[in-house]
C-alpha cells in the first residue's frame, strides 16, 4: 500500500504582502526598504522552508517508526478514518487478507474493498447473501468492541476486534485463529464422536454443560434433559460424595460410582476426569466407563471363590472368615458359639452305586433340609464332598446345641425321592462350642471334626461333643503316623504267625500272619492301635503289601500242606492294584496260590461294589482262598455270604468267649456251623482260650480253631520249630 502523505500545517505567522498602490507612493526609499524587506522575507521563507522540511523529515521519521512498530506486531492492524476509509494497515494485515491486499490503498473505502472481495469470492460466508453479509459486516463497524470471526476462502479463520479512535475513526485488530479453531474442532470431534460417554460439568455448581452422543445413548436422556441435570442427579446414592469437591485426581480415578440411567437402571461407572476451561469457565471433563459387566464378573468370581458351586452354600474359606468375625464380636459379649460338623453316613456308597447325578441331588436335598431346619441367624457351609458345618450363635446351654443336632440328623434321615429312587441317608455330627473348645475358627472346626470322628465310631446317626482328651488322642495318632512312616521305611514291621488247628486231627493246617510293630520306646504296638491310623493315612497299602510279600516268602519255606492267611483292609481294594500286588508276592516267593488265604471283613462288602467283587473273583480264579473274618460282629448279613463264594468263615472270638456256659453263643455257633456245612465252607473259631471252649466247638462240629489255647502269634523262626515238632510227632504216630 502507498504510504499516505503526512499533513503539515504551515506557520500562520508567515507574512503575505501583495498590495500594488502602496508600492507607487513610496518609490525610491521604499524600494530600498522593499528590497530589504524582500530580502528579509526571502530569509524568512528560506528559514520557514527549512523548518518545514525539518518538520516533514521529522514526521516522516515518526511515520516510519510507527510503521515499524505496527509491522512487527503479530496481529493484523488497520486504521480507518471516520468515513470508513483506509488510513493505514500493517504487514500482518496485508498477509491475512493477502487476496485483497491490492485494494487497501489509503483513502479507499472499506465497504468498497469488501464488495470487491465478496465479488471475487474472498469471503465464502457471503456466498448467496452478498449484500446482506456486507451490510452485517458494516453494521459491526458501528458496534466496535464485539469480537467476531470471519472465514476466508482458503479456510483460514480470522478473529476480528475493532475499537473507536478519538477522531471517530476505527482501529481494527485481526488474529489468525485457524489453528486454534482446528484444535477446537478436533477436540469437539474427539468429544462428540467418542465412543466413551463423556460429560462436561461446571466446577462451581456441578451442572452438566455438555454431553456427547455416547453419553446420550448410554444414559438414555435427551440432550436437553441431560443438560438440565447436575452430576449428583445421576448418582444413585446420595451418600456418595460428588466427583469433584476435595478429592484428589487419584481418588477420583480410583473410585467407582453407581449411576442411574434414564430408565431407572443402575450401572457401575469408573470416572476419569480432567479439569478444563469451557466457555471461559472452569469445568471438568468426565469420561464415564461403564464397568457394570466387569463388576458383575468380579462379583461372580468372588462369589465362586467363597461358595460351593453345587449347593451355593458358603465354602470353608467364607465359613472361617464369618466364624472368626463372629468370635471376635462374641468375645466382647461373652456369648457362646457352637460349630456343628456334619458328615453324611453313606454318601460314598450312594455316589458309587447310584452315580454322581443322584449324589449331587442328595447333597442339594441335604442343603435344603439343613437350611429349613435352622434359624435365620445360624449359618451353614459345605466344607467338602459330604461334609457340612453349621455355626450357631447365641448358644446358652449345650443342650440347645444337642437339640439342634438331633433335629438336623432327623431331618437328613428322612427318605429322599430322586428319579424314582428312594434314598435313605443319615448324618453324624461333631460339636465344639466356643470359647471353651477353642476361640478361633481353625481350632473350633478341628475340634468339631474330632468330635465327629467319635460320633461316627460310636455308630451312625449320632452326635458327639468335643472333649479335651479327644485332642490328646488325636495327638497320639499323629505321633503314630509319623513313627509308622519311619517303621515302614526301615522295614521294622514284621509278621507274626498264629496257628490254625484242625479240630478233628489237631494238626496245624496253616498260620494267620498278624502284623507286629516293635517300637523302640513303646515296645510292641498292637495292630488295633496303628491299623486304623494306617487306613486313615493311606499307609495301609504299604503295610498290606509288605505283609503279603513277607508272609508268602516265609510260607514258601514251610511244608507244602501248610497255608498262610493274610488280612486285607477294605482300603487295599480301593487302590485298584491289589490283584497285581498279590500276584507279585506269589511270583517272587514261588508260593502256590492254593496255599494263600486272604481274610476280608464284612465292611468290604457293605458297598456291594462291582469292583470289589470283580477283584475277589479274580483272586479266587488264581486259586487263592478267600475267608470271611470276624463273622458276626458287623452287619452279619447272610446276603454277604451269598454275594461271594467264600472258602472259609471265621467266627469272631466274641462268640467263642465263655461258649461252654453261654447258650445264646452256642446257638449262634451252631447255626454258623450248619450254614458252613450247607454252603460247603470251612468254619474256623477264633480266640479259643480254654479246653471247655474247644470241646464245645468240637461238639458243634466246628472245623478249625485258632487261639491262645493252641498258641499265640509267634515270629517265623519259632514257627519253623513248631512245624518241625509237629512233623516229628506225626512221624512218631505213623511209626
Ligand atoms: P484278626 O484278623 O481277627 O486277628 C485275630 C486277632 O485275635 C489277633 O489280634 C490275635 O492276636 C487275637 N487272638 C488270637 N487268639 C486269641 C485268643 O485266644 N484270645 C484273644 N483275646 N485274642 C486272640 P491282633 O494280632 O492284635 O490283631 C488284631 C487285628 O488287627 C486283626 O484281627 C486284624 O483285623 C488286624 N490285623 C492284624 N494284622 C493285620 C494285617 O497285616 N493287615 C490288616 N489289614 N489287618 C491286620
Ligand atoms: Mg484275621
Ligand atoms: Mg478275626
Amino acid at each position: 500500500m502507498d504510504r499516505p502523505k503526512p499533513k503539515h500545517k504551515i506557520k500562520k505567522s508567515l507574512p503575505v504582502r501583495t498590495n500594488p498602490s502602496a508600492r507607487k507612493a513610496h518609490a525610491a526609499p521604499k524600494l530600498e526598504s522593499k528590497a530589504r524587506n524582500a530580502a528579509a522575507e526571502i530569509g524568512d521563507i528560506v528559514r520557514t522552508r527549512a523548518e518545514v522540511e525539518a518538520a516533514l523529515a521529522e514526521a516522516q521519521k515518526s511515520d516510519e517508526r510507527l510503521r515499524e512498530a505496527i509491522d512487527i506486531l503479530p496481529q493484523g492492524i488497520v486504521f480507518l478514518d471516520a468515513e470508513g476509509r483506509y488510513i493505514l494497515c500493517n504487514k500482518k494485515y496485508s498477509e491475512i487478507y493477502h487476496k485483497s491486499a491490492d485494494l487497501f490503498r489509503p483513502g479507499a473505502y472499506l465497504k468498497d474493498t469488501l464488495r470487491i472481495g465478496v465479488e471475487r469470492g474472498d469471503y465464502p460466508e457471503a456466498e448467496g447473501r452478498e449484500e446482506e453479509w456486507i451490510a452485517e459486516r458494516l453494521a459491526k463497524l458501528n458496534r466496535p468492541g464485539e469480537r467476531h470471526e470471519q472465514t476466508l476462502s482458503d479456510g483460514r479463520v480470522i478473529l476480528i476486534e475493532e475499537r473507536k479512535t478519538g477522531d471517530g475513526g476505527l482501529i481494527g485488530l485481526r488474529v489468525d485463529i485457524t489453528e486454534l479453531k482446528q484444535r477446537e474442532a478436533s477436540f469437539r470431534l474427539l468429544f462428540d464422536g467418542n465412543p466413551v460417554p463423556m460429560i462436561v460439568c461446571a466446577q462451581d455448581d456441578e451442572r452438566i454443560i455438555s454431553v456427547n452422543d455416547a453419553a446420550l445413548s448410554h444414559y438414555g436422556y435427551s440432550r436437553e434433559d441431560f443438560q438440565k441435570l447436575k452430576i449428583a442427579h445421576i448418582q444413585a446414592f446420595e451418600s456418595e460424595a460428588p466427583w469433584t469437591g476435595d478429592q484428589t485426581k487419584e481418588e477420583r480415578v480410583a473410585r467407582t460410582w453407581k449411576h442411574i440411567k434414564a430408565d431407572g437402571s443402575l450401572i457401575d461407572v469408573a470416572i476419569y476426569s480432567r479439569d478444563l476451561t469451557f466457555d471461559d469457565k472452569p469445568a471438568v471433563l468426565l469420561a464415564l466407563m461403564d464397568i457394570t459387566e466387569r463388576k458383575r464378573a468380579e462379583a461372580r468370581l468372588a462369589f465362586m471363590a467363597q461358595h460351593d458351586g453345587l449347593t451355593g452354600l458358603p465354602n470353608r474359606i467364607l465359613l472361617r472368615q464369618k466364624l472368626d468375625e463372629l468370635l471376635v464380636s462374641t468375645r466382647r459379649s461373652g456369648d457362646k458359639v457352637a460349630v456343628l460338623f456334619l458328615d453324611l453316613d453313606n454318601f460314598k456308597a450312594i455316589n458309587d452305586t447310584l452315580g454322581h447325578a443322584i449324589g449331587d441331588k442328595l447333597l442339594k436335598g441335604v442343603t435344603k433340609r439343613l437350611k429349613s431346619s435352622l434359624r435365620e441367624d445360624d449359618s451353614v457351609a459345605r466344607l467338602g464332598s459330604d461334609e457340612f458345618a453349621v455355626v450357631q450363635a447365641g448358644v446358652q446351654r449345650p443342650e440347645d446345641v444337642a437339640f439342634t443336632a438331633r433335629r438336623l440328623i432327623d431331618a437328613i434321615g428322612e427318605p429322599y425321592l430322586f428319579d424314582g429312587h428312594t434314598i435313605v441317608s443319615g448324618a453324624s455330627i461333631g460339636i465344639a462350642i466356643a470359647p471353651g473348645d477353642g476361640d478361633d475358627a481353625e481350632r473350633l472346626l478341628k475340634n468339631a471334626d474330632m468330635a465327629l470322628s467319635r460320633a461316627k465310631s460310636e455308630g451312625h446317626g449320632t452326635f458327639s461333643f468335643f472333649e479335651s482328651e479327644m485332642d490328646a488322642r488325636a495327638q497320639t495318632r499323629r505321633r503314630i503316623e509319623i513313627d509308622l512312616r519311619d517303621a515302614i521305611e526301615n522295614s521294622v514291621l514284621q509278621p507274626y504267625y498264629q496257628p490254625l488247628v484242625d479240630l478233628k486231627s489237631g494238626r496245624i493246617t496253616g498260620f494267620e500272619a498278624l502284623v507286629r510293630w516293635p517300637h523302640p520306646e513303646r515296645g510292641m504296638i498292637p495292630p488295633g492301635e496303628f491299623i486304623p491310623v494306617a487306613e486313615e493315612t493311606g499307609l495301609i497299602n504299604a503295610v498290606g503289601g509288605l505283609m503279603l510279600r513277607r508272609a508268602c516268602m516265609d510260607a514258601a519255606k514251610w511244608p507244602d500242606d501248610v497255608r498262610v492267611a493274610v488280612n486285607l483292609s477294605p482300603l487295599q481294594f480301593r487302590v485298584g492294584n491289589l490283584l497285581s500286588v498279590v500276584m507279585d508276592a506269589l511270583k517272587h516267593s514261588g508260593l502256590s496260590p492254593r496255599r494263600l488265604e486272604l481274610e476280608i471283613t464284612e465292611t468290604l462288602l457293605l458297598d456291594k461294589s462291582d469292583q470289589v467283587l470283580a477283584t475277589l473273583h479274580a483272586l479266587r480264579a488264581l486259586g487263592v482262598r478267600i475267608s470271611m473274618d470276624d463273622f458276626g460282629t458287623g452287619y452279619s448279613s447272610l446276603s454277604y455270604l451269598r454275594s461271594f463264594p467264600f472258602d472259609k468263615i471265621k467266627i469272631d472270638q466274641s462268640f467263642v468267649r465263655g461258649l461252654a456256659s453261654n447258650h445264646d453263643a452256642q446257638a449262634i455257633v451252631r447255626s454258623i456251623v450248619s450254614l458252613g456245612k450247607g454252603l460247603g465252607v470251612t468254619i474256623t473259631a477264633e480266640g479259643v482260650e480254654t479246653e471247655d471252649e474247644l470241646s464245645c466247638l468240637r461238639a458243634e462240629g466246628c472245623d478249625e480253631g485258632q487261639g491262645f489255647l493252641f498258641s499265640k502269634a509267634r515270629a517265623n523262626g519259632e514257627i519253623t520249630q513248631l512245624l518241625l515238632a509237629q512233623r516229628a510227632a506225626n512221624d512218631q504216630a505213623v511209626a
